[in-house]
C-alpha cells in the first residue's frame, strides 16, 4: 500500500511538473496563434507576417506561420497541420475565398476561432470576424483619382484575382466612377481583364496585347495593385509610353513609390499592414480569451453580414508621399534611392 501512495504521489508531481511546462510564468497557459498566409510574393505579405511576428513575441503568445505559394491545396494541408497543433485561435488570409470556407468549418469544429485576415473568406456562416482595409473604399480612390486625371479617353480596365474576393470589392469601388462616364460614352473601354492569380506576368501581358490591338491609343490605365501597375508601366516603356499614361496601384510598395517620384505611376494606395498586422494579434488574443472584439462594420460573405473591423486606407500621390510613407516609417529615404 505504501509503495502505491509513493507511486501516486510520484505520478502527481510528473503532471504538475509537465502541466506547469506549458504555462507562461503569469501561470496561464501561452496563447498558440496559427498564421496562414497565402504568398509572399507582394512586399505587403512579408510586412504583414514581419509584423504579427514581432506583436507576438512582444504580447509573449506563440505564433505558428505557414505560407502557401498561392496555391490552395497548399494552403489547406497547411491549415489542416496548424489546426492538428493545438492553436488556440487562426488567422487565415485565403488564397482562394470561397474554397477556404471549409478551413473554417473544420476550425470551428474544433472550437478553433477564425479570423479572416485582410481577403475575405466567403460562403461560410462560421467566421468570427473579418479584419482588412475598406476595400470598397480602396476602389474608389482608385476610381475617383484616375477619373479626375482622365475623364475620357481609352481605358484600361484590370482587376485582381477572380478567387479573392478582394479583387472583386477593389473593382466595384472604382467602377462606381469609372461606369457613368462609360455610359455618358466618354470613356471607351479598349480592354477589361481579371488579372489571374495577381501575377505581373498575366498584367504585362493584357497590356501590351491591348496597346498593339489599339495603336497604343491608350489614355489611362486601372491597375489594381502595384505588382499589376509594375508589369502595365513596363508594357507602357517598352512603347515609349510610360509616364504619359496615367495609371493607379495599391499597396505602397517601394518600387512603386519610386515609379510615383519618377513619375512612371501616378498613385498609390497605404494600407498601413503595421496596423492591419497588430490588430490580428490583439484580436486573436481576446478571442483566445474569450473575450468580446470590438467591430465597426459588417461585409456581406454570401452567407452572413461578417462582424468586421475596417481599418482606412490612403491615397498617395508625388504630392504626399514623403508625409504619408517617410514620415509614418514604413518607406525610408533610403529605399526611394
Ligand atoms: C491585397 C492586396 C494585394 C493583393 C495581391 C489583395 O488581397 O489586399 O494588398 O496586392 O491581394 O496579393
Amino acid at each position: 500500500k505504501k509503495v502505491l501512495t509513493v507511486l501516486m504521489v510520484f505520478m502527481l508531481v510528473i503532471s504538475l511538473f509537465t502541466g506547469c511546462s506549458q504555462q507562461t510564468s503569469g501561470g496561464s497557459k501561452k496563447i498558440k496563434v496559427g498564421l496562414s498566409l497565402p504568398t509572399q510574393r507582394e512586399e505587403r505579405w512579408v510586412r504583414d507576417k514581419e509584423t504579427m511576428e514581432k506583436v507576438a513575441a512582444e504580447k509573449g503568445i506563440e505564433l505558428v506561420v505557414k505560407v502557401a505559394d498561392a496555391d490552395m491545396e497548399e494552403q489547406i494541408t497547411q491549415v489542416e497541420s496548424l489546426l492538428a497543433q493545438g492553436i488556440d485561435v487562426l488567422i487565415l488570409a485565403p488564397h482562394d475565398a470561397a474554397a477556404a470556407a471549409t478551413l473554417v468549418e473544420k476550425a470551428k469544429k474544433e472550437g478553433i476561432p477564425v479570423i479572416s485576415y485582410d481577403r475575405l473568406i466567403t460562403n461560410t456562416d462560421k467566421l468570427d470576424v473579418y479584419l482588412s482595409f475598406d476595400n470598397v473604399r480602396v476602389g474608389e480612390l482608385q476610381g475617383k483619382f484616375i477619373t479626375e486625371k482622365v475623364p475620357e479617353g481609352n481605358y484600361i480596365i484590370l482587376s485582381g484575382a477572380p478567387t479573392d474576393n478582394n479583387a472583386k470589392l477593389f473593382k466595384k469601388g472604382a467602377m462606381k466612377y469609372i461606369q457613368p462616364l462609360i455610359d455618358e460614352g466618354k470613356i471607351n473601354v479598349i480592354a477589361e481583364q481579371a488579372v489571374e492569380n495577381w501575377v505581373p506576368e498575366n498584367a504585362l501581358k493584357i497590356v501590351e496585347a491591348a496597346l498593339s490591338a489599339n495603336n497604343n491609343e491608350v489614355d489611362a490605365i486601372l491597375a489594381p495593385n502595384d505588382g499589376t501597375a509594375g508589369a502595365a508601366i513596363q508594357a507602357l516603356a517598352a512603347q515609349g509610353l510610360a509616364g504619359k499614361v496615367p495609371i493607379t496601384g495599391q499597396d505602397a510598395e517601394k518600387a512603386a513609390a519610386k515609379r510615383i517620384l519618377e513619375g512612371t505611376q501616378s498613385m498609390t494606395i497605404f494600407k498601413d499592414t503595421r496596423d492591419l498586422g497588430k490588430e490580428a494579434i490583439d484580436i486573436a488574443i481576446k478571442l483566445a480569451k474569450g473575450e468580446k472584439i470590438e467591430t465597426n462594420g459588417k461585409v456581406d460573405n454570401g452567407k452572413i453580414d461578417v462582424p468586421s473591423v475596417l481599418l482606412e486606407p490612403k491615397i498617395v500621390t508625388k504630392d504626399n508621399l514623403k508625409e504619408v510613407l517617410v514620415n509614418s516609417g514604413y518607406i525610408s529615404e533610403e529605399d526611394l534611392k
